[in-house]
């Protein structure tokens, strides 16, 4: 089939609620892609956020085929051996003493929610159901993960959303203490802002949300679903900050590209929570638990945080190097990167794609660079030189 066949076919049968690239990816390596004509280019978007060990990893091929050939699928009436250890790994990476499993990031945050609420109602406060979010925050396009959104323009073709979600402003301590109060469970925050445009929690921030959850018995959420798992240079954000949620969310790059999402929890808010309270046929399946134990082994190595890290200042640095009228500012951490500019950055995008870079926006003014962690020096100068090629043509 031809490359306007394909997209004819997709356009004729597929909902068309996405807004698509007019090439067809085919294969990669590394941390390139080839469309179907044979054209390259370096993937600074890695699915977004997602493809951390990039293309071809042989160690994830490895346990996706090992796993493949013994069970994939048993639903959660079973025990199975991937999952059990997939779940010791992530506690013994992080604050948790327990997982629990879902499919995505937004299936991910509203087992969270619930989470937060039983826990509230097990220590008796049935009235205690609010859930504070954050301006530019994103939690996934599901009713409750939604409602935690804000986003107007994804919300409000579908409201009503869950109920008991206020908002108060990323950074800013005091508009948190407005919204916090006895009837409040839970806030919700990114560590970094993802889709929101690349924002960095200040360290005071995350200290001071901390402190008024302790003070208004309210449990601390962090979403690490696009900055977790080695993106920061840190395994989990929250380690980089020195501050401990009660709850962790995790998803894009758990499996390595397959759905697999997670809620890291501690021993305290486990202890409310009590078997039908919440479950999923797929969540935890023994295929992406296979391969997320080893994405998790690997990013988790010191050695290869440190060079995300380094990688990540390296990139930084080349990009404000790059000195274009069109950069306002370069910010982010590790490899996760944003470059807000003084046009629209879907226009970057389709420039960037015919100069063989792919990067993604982050709000309308924002470019985001998220490539796989595992992306090479050279990889980082030549993705830099085609943006500079790029952004002489907006
Ligand atoms: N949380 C954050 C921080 C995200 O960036 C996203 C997706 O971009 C989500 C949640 C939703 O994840 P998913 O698309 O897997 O539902």
């Amino acid at each position: 089939m031809q490359t306007q066949d394909i997209i004819q076919l997709e356009q004729q049968y597929v909902l068309q609620v996405y807004q698509r690239a007019d090439f067809i990816l085919d294969h990669g390596q590394g941390a390139r892609v080839w469309d179907t004509d044979g054209r390259e280019y370096i993937d600074c978007v890695a699915g977004i956020a997602v493809n951390a060990l990039g293309y071809g990893d042989p160690d994830l091929l490895g346990a996706l085929t090992e796993q493949a050939g013994r069970l994939w699928h048993t639903s959660n009436l079973y025990h199975t051996a991937p999952q059990a250890r997939l779940a010791r790994l992530l506690c013994e990476t992080s604050f948790a003493d327990r997982v629990h499993y879902a499919n995505c990031g937004a299936s991910a945050n509203e087992s969270a929610f619930k989470f937060a609420r039983r826990f509230a109602r097990e220590h008796g406060h049935s009235d205690k159901t609010t859930i504070v979010a954050f301006s530019n925050g994103f939690h996934g396009r599901l009713f409750g993960s939604l409602a935690a959104t804000d986003r107007p323009k994804y919300r409000e073709p579908f409201e009503p959303l869950m109920p008991g979600v206020r908002f108060a402003r990323f950074n800013d301590l005091d508009s948190v203490a407005a919204a916090i109060g006895p009837d409040v469970c839970a806030v919700i925050v990114e560590p970094v802002q993802g889709e929101g445009g690349v924002h960095l929690a200040e360290p005071q921030f995350l200290a001071g949300l901390r402190r008024l959850c302790d003070q208004h018995q309210a449990l601390l959420i962090f979403d690490e679903v696009q900055c977790g798992l080695g993106r920061t240079g840190q395994l989990w954000a929250y380690q980089g900050y020195g501050v401990t949620p009660d709850l962790l969310t995790t998803a894009k790059p758990l499996a390595g590209g397959l759905p697999m999402g997670a809620v890291l929890l501690t021993q305290r808010v486990a202890d409310a929570l009590h078997p039908f309270d919440h479950a999923s046929t797929f969540a935890g399946g023994p295929l992406v638990a296979a391969v997320a134990e080893v994405l998790v082994s690997k990013v988790s190595q010191p050695a290869f945080l440190a060079q995300v890290a380094e990688k990540g200042q390296v990139l930084r640095h080349k990009l404000a190097e790059l000195r274009s009228p069109h950069i306002k500012a370069v910010r982010g951490q590790g490899l996760l990167i944003g470059v807000e500019l003084d046009v629209l950055a879907a226009q970057v995008v389709s420039a960037g794609q015919r100069h063989g870079l792919l990067t993604v926006g982050a709000g309308p003014t924002v470019l985001r660079l998220a490539p796989p962690l595992i992306i090479t020096h050279a990889e980082i100068d030549a993705a830099v030189e085609r943006l500079a090629v790029a952004l002489t043509e907006v």
